[in-house]
């Protein structure tokens, strides 16, 4: 387990880049293209040495890069939508995630053709589009600004530790 750990990698100015696993960290540091930020974690032995664990490291120099958008997940959507149905506006943990234009009529799986919707709504839409089945979008999908939080928060319940590394990660939806 010690050596597929995630381990949480800033840029050198502490900006979330992106996780690797502990083997990758230690060759990192290793070269010294990165330091520890935070460890903690117990010690991993090879044949000649025993290295501390890292959770956080820090890259030496800057990346410049495009921020990582990751996949688009059932649970970015529900974040986006607020745990809301995007149909009859009842808040509930209980959703599934609809595809505004069916996905066998050429939707997308895409933040502006995905919405979140209860099961009673979901059911009663089934193939079609909104207008086809006299429903109306409380709010019409779209993209998000980019969020640490949303990248990165499905690490942070095994992660506690990385919460004061991800900006807006106090966020918290209660069924989040
Ligand atoms: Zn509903």
């Amino acid at each position: 387990m010690g050596p597929r750990l995630p381990v949480l990698v800033l840029n050198q100015n502490y900006e979330p880049l992106n996780v690797c696993n502990v083997r990758r960290a230690l060759v990192l540091l290793d070269r010294g293209k990165a330091e520890t930020i935070e460890n903690g974690r117990g010690y991993l032995r090879s044949p000649t040495a025993l290295f501390e664990i890292p959770s956080v490291i820090r890259l030496i120099y800057l990346i410049r890069r495009p921020r990582p958008q990751g996949r688009l997940t059932r649970r970015d959507i529900f974040l986006r939508d607020q745990y809301t149905c995007q149909y009859c506006g009842k808040q509930t943990k209980e959703l599934t995630l609809d595809h505004v234009l069916p996905r066998h009529r050429g939707g997308g799986h895409e933040w502006s053709n995905v919405v979140a919707a209860c099961k009673p709504c979901n059911h009663r839409k089934a193939g079609r589009t909104p207008p086809e089945a006299h429903m109306q979008l409380y709010r019409e999908p779209y993209r998000p600004t980019y969020s640490y939080f949303r990248t990165f928060y499905h690490y942070l319940e095994a992660q506690e530790g990385w919460r004061k590394f991800i900006p807006g990660s106090e966020a918290n939806f209660g069924f989040a």
